[in-house]
């Protein structure tokens, strides 16, 4: 093999790749005629070929059969959530009757939270990450206020130690002993969206079980990107959107994850909506909710077929691809572009994402503490789309655009250990 830090190497790398031609089912956006080195899959996944296809498809069914598509054709609209678990299931590593696609990712959050996040004098504490994805803050705010809690009592965030970007997995385990007898529900995500770090699911879940409380997961970076075992964690419920490496559009739906031993409770206190309701007697429109069993006893109306159609194009390329292939490539490209950030003059930039593949997805966020959103827009105009956050770390409080991340996501199903390469490069010289 050529040098690490050379483009015949890369080259190299892309024609060993078993997964590339899965590139080829993708568009990709165009920068002065050519392909863009898109590097923003974890902000918006690009859009499978196929998309056009299955949205053209319903758009069809509507206009030939009407009202009547609810019950004809291939994919009836009247089981449309059907056609997505077993795909969803094996993204996030449920069993299909613990997972269902509907509403959007923060919705469902605050439907989860109906279910576990019922709080009393004794137990009301929700333990997070610092520096979680605004959302879900705003979400848990809200929750505990409306359970007459303050956010100042019942809300812990985990920091970072002093001088560390990231969370250390005892740090985490130590916090929900602390105030285990007080803890309600501990909520992660799954993959932080600033840092990239990838939280240790099956250790939180078990220290928040050891400490009576509920885990829940917050999957919008994780899902599609991370190899996830639900189930077999433990995990009491978790949510994702479709829309970042899942690649199903803009505002596309959201998925839900609910363990078995919960989905099979009719008793657990949860919002309930007619879809929800036991599919064999939904259409007698009697009083009283009997939920589905599973997490389909969540949903609360039909589904959004638009966009569930494009989102099920989406999903039948991952169930195709796997996930463990998938992660197996991830790695190998991620830590690629780790090696040629470090073989970069240093001083300019420092990786926050953790160096131990198995503590991250497939994003790096790359950390300036000056002239960030400069060297950003300069990547920009050459044909780069990654994304620029301000920094919400340090603690310092500098002007904007000094400080912050450049996040970067090569992902497995359409980027190449080129561009990779190219993306470097144009750092160095930027
Ligand atoms: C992207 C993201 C969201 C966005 O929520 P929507 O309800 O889909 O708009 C929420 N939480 C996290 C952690 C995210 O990464």
């Amino acid at each position: 093999m050529p040098e690490a830090t050379t483009l015949a190497y890369a080259r190299e790398m892309d024609a060993r790749d078993p997964m590339r031609h899965f590139r080829d089912r993708f568009f990709i956006p165009q920068h002065n005629g050519q392909d863009s080195l898109y590097l923003c899959g974890n902000s918006l996944g690009l859009q499978p070929k196929t998309a056009e296809a299955a949205l053209k498809h319903e758009l069809e069914h509507w206009k030939t059969h009407g009202v009547e598509g609810h019950f004809r054709g291939d994919l009836p609209w009247m089981d449309y959530h059907k056609f997505l678990t077993e795909q969803s299931a094996h993204v996030v590593g449920a069993m299909p009757e613990e997972v269902v696609v509907m509403n959007t990712l923060t919705t469902n959050l605050h439907l989860m939270m109906v279910s576990f996040y019922r709080p009393d004098a004794t137990r009301f504490k929700i333990i997070m990450e610092a520096g979680a994805f605004p959302s879900d803050q705003y979400a848990v705010e809200s929750q505990v206020k409306w359970h007459g809690f303050s956010p100042e009592e019942a809300i812990v965030e985990v920091q970072p130690r002093p001088g560390e970007d990231t969370l250390r997995t005892e740090e985490i385990i130590a916090t929900i002993e602390e105030h285990g007898a007080q803890t309600a529900l501990v909520l992660f995500g799954g993959v932080n969206y600033f840092t990239g770090q990838l939280f240790d699911m099956q250790a939180i879940t078990e220290a928040a079980h050891r400490a009576g409380a509920y885990a829940g997961f917050d999957l919008a970076h994780a899902a599609g990107n991370a190899h996830l075992k639900l189930h077999d964690w433990g995990a009491d419920f978790a949510v994702w959107c479709s829309y970042k490496y899942l690649n199903s559009g803009p505002g596309g739906p959201s998925g839900a994850f609910v363990h078995e031993r919960h989905g099979n409770n009719p008793d657990l206190p949860r919002f309930a909506g007619w879809w929800g309701h036991d599919e064999n007697e939904r259409f007698l429109m009697r009083k009283g909710f009997h939920p589905m069993p599973g997490a389909a006893g969540w949903q609360l109306s039909n589904a959004q077929i638009f966009s569930f159609a494009v989102h099920k194009a989406s999903l039948d390329i991952f169930y195709e691809a796997t996930m463990p292939a998938l992660r197996r490539k991830s790695e190998q490209l991620t830590g690629y572009l780790e090696e040629l950030l470090h073989s970069l003059p240093t001083g300019r930039f420092r990786i926050i994402t953790p160096a131990n593949p198995a503590a991250r997805g497939c994003q790096l966020s790359i950390f300036t503490e000056q002239g960030g959103k400069k060297l950003f827009d300069t990547l920009s105009e050459q044909g780069v789309i990654a994304d620029w956050r301000e920094d919400n770390l340090s603690g310092k409080q500098l002007p904007p655009g000094e400080a912050g991340v450049i996040r970067v996501a090569p992902t497995p199903l359409y980027n190449t250990f080129e561009e990779v390469y190219r993306f470097v490069e144009l750092l160095g010289t930027a």
